[in-house]
């Protein structure tokens, strides 16, 4: 393994479902739902592969996608992709975050984002042969919400940094960035001439009214930001993974010439029946986001009942968990032992942090199973309390 990817090992999800495997235990771990998406989503792609699409899609992705993607961002936000030049199609948003950072990212520039972090972004950064620089979300007030401090964002900002990658909502906290956050962040990508990277792939679950703001609608900052979201979360296919990436011409182009050699082309059949689902399902995904709200107070009321600190989020598939009440304070040891302890799958929050002292004490459950599943893995946790 070359030296720049040794210390990546297995991922944290992949060890976490192994053991939920292994043990039976309820698995509140990797983020993944348990119903089905919407039928007609389903039921386009099996008709599409009986009609037999199933040879390359344009590498780019199918017109219709990208007609699709862009109406859904000028609707929503008011943001103008050419569907042509500007919207490009990919292996999930994972690739489009692959292929944004080994786009824009020489060796040696430093790349800026917010700890908690998803665990690609570091993996990526490597390989680009970047060097990350971690501003650290901290929980405040009543809520806990994770939120970082503008200073320290600034601080984290050199003369190599080329830019910035803005998770919202954030995954693992569950923050969803307000519009002043989003205007600090703005701030700082225009003075100091930074790319922005957006991963938006939870943009539709947010709770409680929190509007999804994607950067690139903020003044002065479409022309440098990649966004990157995918149809995983949207509608409950975590495994069809397609994305898709809009942003300027010359990026977009950045990442077209990356992405040519990663993976070529997504899957053709998919992304017909996304195209249509994005155009015709949007009223299932706002069930679906209600669905999510009301589970994640389900689990929430749960862990407290439990004896766990909850974190609230205001958006994802995830709760932040503080461990120390229960008199606990290595999530990494808990999170290994608690599948044979409580028959419970949880995500130990250090592996997210560079810092990792700042993560310690924190685990992450996902919600978005159903009801039945969220309730035996509460008793189970309050039995074992
Ligand atoms: N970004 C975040 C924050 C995620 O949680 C995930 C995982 N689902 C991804 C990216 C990857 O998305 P995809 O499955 O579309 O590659
Ligand atoms: N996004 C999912 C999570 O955070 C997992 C995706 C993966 O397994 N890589 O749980």
């Amino acid at each position: 393994l070359v030296a720049r990817m040794r210390g990546f090992g297995e991922t944290i999800f992949a060890e976490m479902t192994q053991l939920a495997i292994e043990t039976e235990a309820v698995n509140l771990g990797q983020g993944f739902p348990d119903t089905d998406g919407p039928r007609s989503l389903l039921e386009g792609a099996a008709r599409r592969i009986e009609q037999g699409v199933n040879q390359y899609p344009p590498g780019p992705g199918r017109p219709e996608l990208r007609a699709a993607v862009a109406a859904d961002r000028r609707s929503r936000h008011g943001l103008d992709y050419d569907p042509g030049a500007e919207v490009y199609i990919t292996v999930g948003a994972t690739a489009g975050i692959a292929a944004s950072v080994l786009g824009v990212v020489e060796p040696g520039d430093e790349v800026v984002l917010f700890e908690p972090m998803y665990d690609s972004y570091a993996a990526v950064i490597a390989l680009a042969g970047g060097v990350r620089r971690p501003v650290t979300l901290r929980p405040s007030g009543a809520d806990g919400r994770f939120v970082f401090d503008p200073d320290e964002l600034r601080a984290a900002i050199g003369p190599r940094t080329r830019a910035i990658i803005v998770n919202s909502p954030h995954n693992p906290t569950g923050t969803v960035f307000t519009a002043e956050e989003l205007e600090t962040i703005a701030a700082v990508c225009g003075e100091h001439d930074l790319i922005a990277i957006t991963d938006e792939v939870y943009e539709h679950l947010t709770f409680d009214g929190a509007a999804h703001i994607p950067l690139a609608s903020l003044p002065g900052m479409r022309e440098r930001t990649l966004s990157v979201s995918s149809v995983g979360k949207t509608f409950s296919v975590t495994a069809w993974k397609t994305g898709w990436v809009t942003g300027p011409g010359p990026l977009v182009r950045a990442v077209r010439t990356v992405n040519q050699f990663l993976t070529f082309s997504a899957n053709g059949a998919l992304q017909l029946a996304i195209a249509d689902a994005l155009r015709d399902e949007m009223d299932w995904v706002r069930a679906q986001r209600d669905a999510l709200q009301a589970k994640r107070d389900r689990l929430a009321e749960g862990l407290r009942t439990a004896g766990f600190g909850v974190l609230r989020p205001q958006g994802t598939y995830f709760v932040m968990a503080d461990i120390r009440p229960l008199g606990f304070t290595d999530g990494v040891e808990l999170a290994r032992a608690l599948p044979r302890t409580a028959g419970v799958v949880t995500v130990p929050a250090q592996v997210f942090y560079d810092n990792q002292e700042e993560g310690r004490h924190l685990v992450r459950f996902a919600f978005c199973k159903q009801d039945a599943v969220l309730d035996e893995a509460i008793a189970r946790l309050i039995r074992h309390a």
